[in-house]
C-alpha cells in the first residue's frame, strides 16, 4: 500500500518562496495527514491558508533541538497506522534542515517513509548558476568561525566539484573574502538571492569581483553562493607516455629504464 494512501512518514517539500511551486501532492498530504510536524506553526498555517487547504492533522513542532525525541512520537504514531506529514518551513526537509532523525528512525523501524519533494535552494541555484553541474558538492552552512570553518575550507581547496553553500546576508562578504583566500581571486562563482521570489537574481563573477560587490553593498535576503571547482591537476595523456618511452629508445635507452618513473 502506498503510504500516501496509507500510514507512514511523508517528508513533504514546501516552496523556497513562490507559493504556485507547491504541487497537487502536497496539497493532498497537508490535507490528509493525521499527524503534521513542523518547524514554525505560524508558517503551516500561512501555507495551508495560502495553498487554501484544511488541515486535519494534530500538528507538533518538531526542530533541530528536539528532533530525537520527536521521531519517537513519529515512529510510534506510524506504528499505529497514522499517517505524518513532515515539513520544513521552506524547502526540502533534511536539507539544512530537521528530517533526517525522524526518516532514519522510521527507516530503522522498518516502516514506511516516502517523499513529496519540492524545490531545494541548492539544487535550484545550482541550475542557474551556469557552472558545471555534471559533479558537485553541497556543503550547506558554514561553522561561522574557529577551527571547524577554517579546516573545512582547507578540506575543498583542491575540491574539483562545483560546490554549493547556503549563507546568511549579513555573513555573504566575509564568506566570499574567506573564499577568495582559499579558493583564489581569479575562480568562478555565484551569489543567488531570493530565489523563485520577486527579487530574484544571480550575481556572477570571479570570487574578488563577487566578494568586492558583497563589501560594498548590504547584502539581503536569502542566499547561496555557488564556488566553481579547481582545475584537475594535469597528468600526461597516455599516448604521451608512450611516445616519450618510444623517443628514449630511439636515443639508445634500454627499455627498462626509458620507462622507468612512467610506465
Ligand atoms: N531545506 C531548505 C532547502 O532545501 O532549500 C534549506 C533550508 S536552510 C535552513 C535555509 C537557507 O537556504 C537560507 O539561509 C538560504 O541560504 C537558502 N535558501 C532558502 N530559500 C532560498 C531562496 N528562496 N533563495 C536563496 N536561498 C534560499
Amino acid at each position: 500500500e502506498r503510504v500516501e494512501e496509507g500510514g507512514g512518514l511523508i517528508l513533504g517539500g514546501p516552496p523556497i518562496g513562490n507559493l504556485a511551486d507547491a504541487s497537487d501532492r502536497l496539497r493532498s498530504a497537508l490535507a490528509t495527514a493525521d499527524l503534521i510536524a513542523v518547524e514554525d506553526t505560524r508558517k503551516l498555517r500561512t501555507l495551508a491558508s495560502g495553498l487554501g487547504v484544511r488541515t486535519r492533522g494534530r500538528i507538533i513542532v518538531n526542530h533541530d533541538h528536539n528532533e530525537a525525541e520527536r521521531s519517537e512520537t513519529i515512529v510510534q504514531a506510524v506504528q499505529d497506522g497514522q499517517r505524518v506529514l513532515l515539513l520544513s518551513d521552506a524547502g526540502m526537509p533534511a536539507i539544512s534542515d530537521p528530517g533526517y532523525v525522524a526518516a532514519a528512525a522510521v527507516a530503522e523501524a522498518d516502516l514506511p517513509v516516502t517523499v513529496v519533494p519540492g524545490p531545494s535552494a541548492a539544487l535550484t541555484a545550482l541550475a542557474l548558476s551556469g557552472l558545471p553541474t555534471g559533479r558537485f558538492t553541497f556543503e550547506g552552512f558554514l561553522a561561522r568561525k574557529g577551527s571547524e570553518r577554517t579546516r573545512r575550507l582547507a578540506s575543498l581547496a583542491a575540491e574539483e566539484r562545483t560546490m554549493i553553500f547556503y549563507e546568511s546576508p549579513h555573513r555573504t562578504a566575509a564568506t566570499l573574502a574567506d573564499f577568495v583566500q582559499t579558493f583564489g581571486a581569479d575562480r568562478r562563482g555565484t551569489v543567488s538571492r531570493e530565489l523563485t521570489k520577486l527579487h530574484e537574481e544571480v550575481r556572477r563573477g570571479t570570487l574578488a569581483e563577487l566578494a568586492e560587490w558583497a563589501e560594498s553593498e548590504r547584502v539581503r535576503g536569502e542566499i547561496v553562493i555557488i564556488v566553481e571547482g579547481a582545475q584537475a591537476p594535469e597528468t600526461p595523456e597516455a599516448q604521451d607516455v608512450v611516445q616519450l618511452v618510444l623517443d628514449r629508445v630511439a636515443g639508445g635507452e634500454r627499455p627498462k629504464s626509458a620507462c622507468a618513473g612512467g610506465c
